[in-house]
């Protein structure tokens, strides 16, 4: 945006300050003017005049001049002759200039006076006050009164062309310096301070766009000067060689930075390649014309120039076309840039022919394209740098989008860890649950797995266990450990008479008296097998197992064992064995010798206790 303002403000004052220099300059042109009171005639030789010399020139017969009839002469390109007649009608001195605008084609041009008296010779110019003005010639030439004087003009031109040729009093002659110098002081100086803007905006941006832009600019000025004249044979005039190469030269170099420049600021070799590949092979091509127009003629190299001009101005259109079709922002300012520029190409070859450049026309076009292309640099820059500010903006809102995407998804998570550690919980409570009812479960099978189901007494197989344990303890302890090994009496025969349901209600009652009789928690209550039943009494000597015994057997005859409406009495053998630490005595050992104290019990007359003592070399007592 800044850009493009500085850019157009600075163009603006530049023209205004040269436009008012201009204005000064001129402004004595302004006066009213004389009608010049001189009179032209203008002759032509009759027949092919390209080679004659001076000499052969001035031997022409009269008939052999051809009289022309406008001041507007057609010359051939290579050396023209004509003859001036200036004739002084007044009565008084005047001073006159001879005018004569050939413009770019011009190379040379020496003005002869046709006098007798003189020595002509190629070198010797006689008229000393020729000038020439941005390659427009002028010779102040001083009549007396009723004076005629003849020129002979030798004018060398790189090209066909209409010359015009004036005779202007001293008015008309520095009004028409001063309006020459005017619009080319406007045209030419304002483009190179434009060339000179750009050139310091690049120093100061380093964009290859803008160098671009200026030398086209630059370009255009080089060829705007050789079309006001200001020409290699002015500026260069030892270098002959290079003279009337400005045409090719600044065409084809506009032509090249034009179609770069615009390669460049609209990306083309990221959007649209063929285009770039296109404007880069035509920029190359162009640049070897550009060595090759040395040796072609300069009425080939202007008509090639015109071709130029038309066929980078068809690419520029497709570029266009492109920028339309896609909706650039800059398509319609574009499309106005090629229509001008087609316009004054197209009007050009129209209007004159391909081998001439109308020098106002192409004015009025370098100056509006020119205008217009750096208003399109500035819109583009402008543009490139909305694009990017709207590019960091949009980063700005998604980065704040995804800030705020992320703190919901932390949000989430948080409520989502919760719900989780709410159900790890759940679960665990569960876990902790079922693990609770399988340790109950095992407990119970533990149980189960130790108990005797029909009497709930300890089984056999925890009675081996249990012994072995507590033997252990006894050894280590050093404390005596006592077997009572309990058998009912001719139980056999109450199966037989009762049944065995009813035996079986006799061993649960049994069993419930040997519970009853346990006190000490150490003292473990057994049901061996069958109708055999042990106790294991730990820290209990002989005697106490002998009275626990005793006192069982007392209980068990005391008891009424209640069988189907009957009752009946039992009795039960007692074997007592207590193991005190004797040598190499095993828990089998122990029970052997409770067992055979039974079997000593039952053979004894049954109903009674027997101990049994432990030998060190398991010998009985
Ligand atoms: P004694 O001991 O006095 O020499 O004579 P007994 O008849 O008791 O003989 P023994 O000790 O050999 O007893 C074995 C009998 O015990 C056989 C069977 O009828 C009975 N018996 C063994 N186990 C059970 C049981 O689980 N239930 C029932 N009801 N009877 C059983
Ligand atoms: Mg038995
Ligand atoms: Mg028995």
């Amino acid at each position: 945006m800044r850009l493009h303002i500085i850019l157009l403000i600075l163009c603006s004052l530049l023209l205004v300050s040269n436009a008012s220099n201009a204005v000064t300059m001129s402004s004595f042109s302004s006066m009213p003017v004389n009608d010049s009171a001189t009179k032209l005639t203008l002759y032509l030789p009759q027949e092919a005049n390209k080679g004659l010399s001076i000499k052969q020139v001035k031997n022409l017969a009269p008939d052999q001049w051809q009289k022309v009839s406008s001041q507007d002469i057609a010359i051939n390109a290579g050396n023209n002759w004509l003859k001036v007649e200036l004739y002084n009608a007044l009565d008084q001195t005047v001073d006159n200039h001879l005018v004569i605008d050939g413009r770019q084609f011009l190379y040379q041009h020496i003005i002869y006076q046709d006098e007798e008296s003189q020595q002509l010779t190629d070198k010797n110019r006689l008229i000393s006050s020729t000038k020439q003005i941005n390659n427009v010639v002028t010779s102040q030439i001083t009549l007396s009164a009723n004076e005629t004087v003849t020129l002979l003009v030798k004018l060398s031109s790189h090209a066909n062309r209409v010359v015009q040729i004036r005779t202007l009093n001293q008015y008309r002659f520095t009004h028409y310096i001063g309006q020459d110098s005017f619009i080319s002081g406007l045209a030419i100086g304002g483009l190179i301070a434009m060339v000179f803007i750009l050139l310091f905006i690049f120093l100061s941006t380093i964009n290859y766009a803008i160098l671009l832009l200026a030398s086209y600019l630059a370009a255009l000025t080089g060829s705007l000067a050789a079309m006001y004249g200001v020409n290699f044979s002015i500026l260069l005039p030892q270098y002959t060689s290079i003279h009337g190469q400005e045409f090719p030269l600044f065409t084809a170099l506009s032509a090249i930075l034009i179609l770069w420049f615009c390669s460049e600021l609209f990306k083309l070799a990221d959007n649209r390649r063929y285009l770039y590949w296109a404007y880069h092979l035509i920029g190359w091509s162009l640049l070897v014309f550009i060595g090759v127009s040395f040796f072609l003629s300069f009425n080939d190299n202007i008509l090639i120039s015109n071709v130029i001009k038309i066929v980078s101005t068809l690419f520029l259109a497709a570029l266009a076309l492109h920028l339309a079709q896609r909706k650039h922002q800059l398509a319609a300012l574009f499309s106005a840039f090629v229509i001008v520029q087609g316009f004054i190409v197209f009007t050009n070859v129209g209007l004159y022919d391909w081998y001439h450049l109308n020098t106002e026309l192409y004015t009025v076009g370098y100056w509006i394209t020119g205008l217009l292309i750096v208003f399109i640099l500035g819109r583009q820059s402008h543009h490139e740098k909305y694009e990017k500010y709207a590019a960091r903006q949009q980063a700005l809102a998604s980065a704040v989008e995804s800030k705020k995407a992320q703190e919901e998804l932390l949000v989430l998570q948080n409520e989502n860890q919760e719900q989780l550690e709410l159900a790890v919980q759940e679960r665990t409570l569960e876990l902790n649950i079922a693990l609770q009812e399988l340790e109950d479960a095992n407990r119970e099978l533990e149980q189960k797995n130790t108990q005797d189901e029909l009497t709930g007494l300890f089984n056999r197989r925890h009675y081996d266990q249990k012994l072995l344990a507590e033997f252990r303890r006894s050894r280590r302890n050093l404390t005596p450990l006592s077997l009572v090994v309990i058998d009912i009496d001719h139980f056999k025969a109450i199966n037989d008479k009762y049944g065995h349901t009813a035996g079986d209600v006799c061993l649960v009652t049994l069993a419930q008296l040997m519970k009853n009789i346990l006190r000490r928690s150490s003292d473990l209550g057994f049901r061996y097998g069958g109708e055999e039943f042990c106790l294991i009494l730990p820290e209990t000597d002989s005697d106490g197992a002998i009275a626990l015994a005793e006192a069982l057997r007392s209980k068990v005859l005391e008891t009424a064992f209640s069988i189907e409406s009957e009752q009946l009495s039992l009795t039960i053998s007692c074997g007592v064995a207590t193991y005190q630490q004797q040598a190499d005595v095993t828990p089998v050992e122990i029970f052997n010798i409770a067992d055979q104290a039974l079997y000593l019990a039952k053979t004894q007359g049954r109903n009674r206790v027997i101990a049994k003592t432990i030998e060190s070399d398991t010998n009985n007592t």
